[in-house]
């Protein structure tokens, strides 16, 4: 039985990805809302070590091919596939199976950093992976903003040529005195610079928000000095995520000490709206993950600005009585847009996990909703 071995996250955006560790954990280590690679040690992987899990990937891709024929379905994929994913051998085999349901055109290279490489071997691992696979359109990693920053232009362009397609960046915040309490390790200067110079390269770029990183005291500061960056940046995506802390995060250790004071979703609503309002780039801003309160905020920008705006509005106007439903439905999973306030059976599934939770008073327990997030990451 073939394997190659596999980081532990990949971008949503990725799930359908062909996972290849160029690799290992994050060279920062150090952001204190990221548990991630905690106490896991960063590693460059030797070329050769990546090129061998590329041709393990081929030879199950080879292997699933093969079982087509033999079960009859003459070479279509799909269903010998979805045989693999029903019974993977092991989590190798159901990476390449569902990379090849999905058409298996498209790779994400992980860990964290892989743009920390040489970029001469970064660059030979991407070709490598293009002549194994000739399918795949579509080579995306992610990346610090500092490393892009120490990249010359020519590197940069070097990578987008060999087929380096997107890079998608944590971001995370835009304004300086919040990315050093974070220990974020980069200043907004240098992650306008390393920005910039992806976009300028040709490679796409995704830069990664989070909501509430701010916390009750420097909401304003987060939303505003964010949207100056990305509009010097003007990334092809902004995604945004919402802060969720869990015991392995060091910024857990600040809340319970009283540092930080985590913002209600009432403030992080008002917060998005004012780091909306203040957006200018030409960006398609997405909102693809299960902490966000209100997921359906989403669009092209500049253009979609005021539908979007109109849907926090909708919220920010609801009765209390109605946000507090909302959110709780939104927590436990049981509604994905405001109008599901209107679809009787959802609200009734809300109303017993409320009653469950003991999450019935007039006023939420702030606690126990930022625990049910907890489970999202
Ligand atoms: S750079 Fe990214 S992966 Fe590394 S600690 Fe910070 S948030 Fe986590």
């Amino acid at each position: 039985m073939h394997s190659f071995e596999l980081g532990p996250i990949r971008p949503p955006s990725e799930a359908y990805s062909l996972l290849i560790r160029a690799t290992r954990n994050c060279s920062w280590n150090r952001c204190k809302f990221c548990h991630t690679y905690k106490g896991k040690k960063f590693q460059l992987r030797p070329v050769e070590d990546i090129k061998e899990d590329i041709r393990i990937a081929k030879a199950i891709h080879n292997e699933i091919k093969e079982l087509s024929w033999k079960s009859g379905y003459d070479g279509r994929i799909r269903e010998t596939a979805t045989m693999m994913l029903n019974n993977p051998p092991s989590e190798a085999y159901y990476n390449v199976a569902m990379w090849l349901y999905y058409g298996g055109e498209s790779a994400f290279l992980q860990d964290a950093n892989s743009l920390i490489m040489k970029t001469n071997e970064l660059t030979d691992t991407i070709k490598f992976l293009k002549e194994s696979f000739p399918d795949i359109k579509r080579i995306t990693s992610y990346a610090r903003s500092k490393t892009a920053a120490k990249k010359s232009p020519d590197e940069l362009t070097e990578l987008c040529s060999s087929g380096l397609t997107r890079l998608h960046i944590g971001l995370e915040s835009g304004y300086d005195p919040l990315l050093n309490y974070m220990d974020k390790g980069v200043t907004a200067a240098e992650q306008i610079t390393g920005g910039r110079k992806v976009v300028e390269s040709g490679i796409s770029l995704c830069e990664y928000v989070i909501l509430g990183l701010g916390g009750e005291d420097k909401w304003r500061e987060h939303a505003i000095q964010t949207a100056m960056v990305l509009n010097e940046i003007d990334p092809a995506f902004i995604r945004v995520r919402t802060l969720t802390v869990n015991h392995g995060m060091s910024l857990y250790d600040e809340i319970e000490n009283n540092n930080f004071v985590r913002a209600t979703d009432d403030k992080i609503v008002k917060e998005e709206k004012l780091f909306i309002s203040h957006l200018n780039c030409h960006s398609t801003y997405v909102s693809d993950h299960i902490t966000n309160l209100l997921q359906e905020v989403e669009g092209i920008l500049p253009q979609d600005k005021e539908k979007m705006l109109a849907i926090i509005d909708k919220f920010q106007t609801l009765p209390a009585e109605e946000k507090i439903n909302f959110r709780i439905g939104r927590r436990t999973g049981v509604y994905n847009q405001l109008d599901d306030l209107n679809d009787s059976g959802k609200r009734q599934v809300v109303k017993q996990l409320k009653h469950r939770l003991g999450l019935n008073g007039e006023q939420p327990d702030e606690k126990r909703i930022s625990r049910i997030m907890e489970r999202f990451i």
